[in-house]
């Protein structure tokens, strides 16, 4: 069946009514998001933007449940992940949530190839399927011939081209991207972005991108502004245009 039905499709990474809350170091708390609300469907790629202090990369840290929200639900393919002890978190987080950050934290005594193996060897996968899908997806990113190099060895963009491939060996349906163009130049930062775009569409991933590149932008399907912990449009999956 080829017929598209975005509608009704189930969306990968649902936030609702989401509210995280720091002490602020004085008697107070901040409001870092604000009744959050936002669906991304499989094969979509939205675009986060808004001021620095905003709280874009709060936002993934809980989408990613790196954090608990103080209220309101994230779901990840359809799990309501608040209803999981920490050890069924880990689980659904290493299967189901790839996070991409700016800097690519590679280990540098590693090879851009054993950098993927690695990652699938920790979710206890067979070495040599994880050594056939890390030559697929460096493949994918660019890097076919790249595969025995270390990050040294390696330009920064083929360091975040890495990162990505790494990020996608656990096939997750959601991924989260913050900044991921902050340390590179022009040219190689639109080669990303349209590398991104490309990887959600092949690979069925929902993907959120925080940027303040708003040149970037169009390149993605939806646009959401963070202000103040608040989200606009608060679907977030509004089609640009
Ligand atoms: P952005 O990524 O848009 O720059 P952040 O999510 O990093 O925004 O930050 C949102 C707000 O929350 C800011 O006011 C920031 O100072 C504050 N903040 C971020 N992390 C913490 C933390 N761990 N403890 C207390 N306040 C924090
Ligand atoms: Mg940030």
């Amino acid at each position: 069946m080829t017929t598209l039905q975005t509608a009704t499709v189930e969306p990968a990474l649902a936030l609702e009514n989401l509210t995280l809350r720091y002490p602020d170091g004085a008697d107070g708390v901040l409001l870092a998001l604000d009744a959050v609300d936002l669906a991304v469907p499989p094969g979509q790629m939205l675009s986060l933007v808004g001021p620095s202090g905003s709280g874009k990369s709060s936002l993934l840290a809980v989408a990613g449940t790196l954090m608990r929200p103080s209220a309101g639900t994230v779901r990840i393919s359809g799990v309501e992940t608040q209803t999981l002890d920490g050890r069924r978190l880990d689980r659904l987080r290493r299967e189901e949530i790839g996070m991409i950050f700016q800097q690519p934290n590679l280990l540098p005594a590693l090879t851009a190839r054993e950098q993927l193996v690695i990652a699938e060897d920790l979710r206890g996968g067979s070495r040599r399927a994880a050594g056939r899908r890390a030559d697929e997806l460096l493949d994918e990113v660019g890097l076919a011939g790249s595969g025995q190099r270390r990050p040294h060895q390696l330009s920064g963009g083929q360091r975040q081209r890495v990162n990505i491939a790494r990020a996608l060996m656990g096939s997750p349906s959601v991924l989260l991207v913050d900044e991921p163009t902050a340390a590179l130049d022009h040219e190689r930062s639109a080669d990303i972005v349209g590398l991104l775009g490309r990887l959600t569409r092949e690979h069925r991933v929902a993907t959120v991108m925080v940027t303040h590149e708003t040149e970037f932008v169009p390149f993605t399907d939806a646009v959401a502004t963070m202000r103040d912990g608040r989200l606009s449009p608060p679907a977030g999956t509004t089609p640009r245009g």
